[in-house]
């Protein structure tokens, strides 16, 4: 059978993840997280001082940007593939509160963007992919069969995320984690490189009144209904 390239964007906490693990898993594709790649990049940057828009902090960054080594290994205990910086399992780091302040900024500079993008390309050289994040049916895979556009209100987004960091034992208010939320989306949709933005072909669902079997039936059917037109 053919395989069709999804490409699954949408906001912040929008459940693009958990949707694009479940479809990989039905189809047999691969499933590529690019928003832990850029959390990555970040916590690079965190640990080398280069936070912050200054041009030094952006130059210094887009200068070892060579010596960043990206990877991802699948763990079969947890069933998805794990992020590794520099042959470090850095999958717990980042997906603290602290990297998700900083990630937006470094995903805003071109050269950062232009790296991973070119990662991205190549893992979906073969199609059977199912990759979420920000730009990818508008950059990486303008191409793609199926794009999703994932939203929600920001309250119901914050709830889901504030519920996630408590039960890894984070120390965080929901406040806190609003405000993150509208942040990333302001900084995501307004930047210059590869803003965030409905691709004219992407289906835009909106999953604040939606459980995640409803969910996943849906654009299960959908994917589904592309992949029998081949
Ligand atoms: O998907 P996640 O929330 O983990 O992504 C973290 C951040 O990485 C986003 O808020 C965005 O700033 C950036 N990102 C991006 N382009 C992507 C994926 C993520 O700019 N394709």
């Amino acid at each position: 059978m053919r395989k069709i390239t999804i490409a699954i964007d949408g906001y912040s906490s929008t459940g693009k993840s958990t949707i694009a693990k479940q479809l990989a898993k039905a189809l047999g594709y691969i499933y590529v997280d690019t928003g832990a790649m850029y959390r990555a990049v970040t916590l690079f940057a965190m640990r080398s001082e280069f936070i912050g828009t200054e041009s030094s902090n952006i130059e210094a960054l887009v200068k070892l940007l060579p010596k960043i080594n990206l990877k991802f290994v699948y763990n079969e205990t947890v069933g998805f593939a794990e992020m590794y910086l520099n042959n470090e399992n850095v999958e717990k780091e980042i997906r603290t509160l602290e990297v998700s302040r900083n990630v937006s900024q470094i995903a805003t500079i071109e050269e950062v963007r232009y790296k991973l993008v070119e990662m991205q390309k190549k893992m979906g050289q073969e199609k059977g992919i199912v990759m979420d994040g920000r730009d990818i049916g508008t950059v990486v895979f303008p191409e793609a069969e199926l794009k999703l556009f994932m939203t929600a209100s920001a309250e119901k987004r914050a709830t889901r995320r504030y519920k996630e960091l408590l039960d890894k034992g984070d120390d965080v208010t929901f406040e806190e984690v609003l405000k993150n939320v509208e942040q990333r989306d302001y900084i995501d949709s307004h930047r210059e490189f590869s803003p965030l933005k409905l691709a004219d072909d992407a289906i835009e669902f909106d999953n604040s009144d939606m459980g995640l079997e409803e969910q996943f039936e849906r654009i299960l059917g959908y994917a589904q209904r592309v992949i029998n037109k081949l």
